[in-house]
């Protein structure tokens, strides 16, 4: 594979290749909402069940965490549980993957997830903001996090030669940092929010600041109080605090894979100045990187090892990443576009050294992978398969959010279809 194109592949594309392109993206699109039904439905209340048996088996196990098995074995369950209701739930439903389903209890405007975010402040911060705007410098706020200077582009200043060092708390108190970071403290100064919002935002981080805290460091261990006393309380509350340190740790380094190792691009305000639909879908795809892994793996991730197809379609269930993973290829190789991915550890890997190397002044952008040229046979069979599918006409208003929800501002806002 090449690995020396910098030029952003944008460049190579005319306007209407990427007029096409999106016809084909927004095809794929389609095609798959058609064809939502039971199987999906199956899983993500499949998933939400499981998560309830995990979460009241660690409970219990950890009424009696004063025991050393007890405690390893709730806190490794809690951690699971934990990760399992932030990743492949919480981030899902609250980007509208299941509206479709007009469930009341699994629809975007209703859910609450066990994290320090606000779902409200949640959902502008990343489904709009963040989804919307991906790796376009000064307006995508997860670019480094407002923290920390992760691309080359960013100006240096001496705070980021602490970032390696503050990079290791915030791995360990991700939800957090995450929380305060939806506030938008830049907004804030530069005046772009008003003092209300800002206030009635400061107030849901509070109230769910204190429900957290009340409820992993308070309500559960107070369960062990009349069994094991004083120390069962103690047990069970670092339990508690571990098994959120285990989850921050694995959503910051996934998180962090999606769009800091070395094979991602990042664009310039003027390089995207009145960006076309096919030019917004190029952008997310070579903005984002996926995680090779097994099917384990990708539930753990909430399907973020496919963040490449996640940012194509924010709001597609996530079950489904899978199964268009080779029709992206495909059309990645037939545009010429790459289709970024690796092993965890190589893209996690990456990411530090570009957190440490970019902490000193200058650095320069790293080598990007060439066109994608697949050859493996799901590509093959995709290639096929393209010739000779005959898709359902695509389902009237297919963001599927239900006329009386409103979206304006919690969801993604790509340029409309022509
Ligand atoms: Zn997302």
């Amino acid at each position: 594979m090449a690995t020396s194109q910098l030029e952003s592949p944008l460049a190579h594309l005319t306007d209407e290749q990427l007029e096409e392109l999106a016809r084909e993206f927004d095809a794929i699109h389609d095609e798959v909402y058609g064809d939502l039904g039971d199987r999906d439905r199956k899983y993500i209340t499949s998933m939400i069940e499981l998560h309830r048996r995990m979460l009241v088996l660690a409970r219990v196990l950890l009424v009696g965490a004063r025991y050393k098995p007890l405690w390893a074995a709730g806190t490794a369950t809690l951690g699971a549980a934990k990760i399992l209701e932030n990743m492949e739930i919480g981030h899902n439903v609250l980007h509208g993957q299941w509206d479709w389903m007009n469930d009341p209890q699994i629809h975007s405007s209703t859910w609450d997830w066990d994290t320090a975010s606000t779902a409200e402040a949640w959902k502008h911060s990343h489904n709009y903001v963040h989804h919307t705007f991906t790796n376009i410098r000064g307006k995508d706020k997860d670019l480094g996090y407002e923290i920390m200077r992760i691309d080359p582009h960013q100006k240096w200043h001496p705070v980021y030669l602490a970032q390696p060092f503050y990079n290791l708390v915030l791995m360990a108190f991700f939800e957090w940092g995450v929380a305060f970071h939806d506030l938008d403290l830049e907004a804030v100064r530069s005046g772009e929010k008003d003092k209300k919002q800002v206030a009635r935002e400061l107030k849901g981080i509070w109230t769910k600041a204190r429900n957290q805290i009340v409820k992993d460091y308070v309500a559960f261990p107070a369960l062990s109080l009349p069994l094991f006393g004083r120390r069962g309380f103690k047990a069970t509350l670092t339990a508690n605090f571990t098994a959120n340190v285990i989850r921050n740790l694995w959503s910051h380094a996934i998180i962090f894979c999606g769009h800091f190792p070395d094979q991602t691009y990042t664009f310039s305000q003027a390089e995207v100045e009145a960006e076309s639909r096919g030019g917004w879908y190029v952008r997310q795809l070579v903005g984002a990187a996926n995680i090779e892994g097994s099917p384990l793996f990708h539930v753990a991730s909430g399907n973020l090892g496919y963040q490449v197809e996640h940012h194509l379609f924010p709001d597609m269930p996530s079950t489904r990443y899978a199964e268009i993973a080779p029709r992206v290829k495909e059309i990645c190789e037939r545009y010429g576009l790459p289709y970024n991915t690796g092993p965890f550890l190589k893209q996690w890997g990456m990411v530090q050294r570009t957190i440490l190397r970019l902490a000193f002044p200058g650095g320069r952008p790293r080598p990007k992978p060439g066109p994608y040229r697949g050859g493996d046979g799901e590509v093959k069979a995709a290639r096929e398969e393209r010739f000779t599918r005959r898709p359902e006409p695509a389902p009237a208003g297919t963001s599927a959010a239900g006329p009386e929800q409103p979206s304006d501002g919690v969801r993604v806002a790509p340029p409309p279809r022509a």
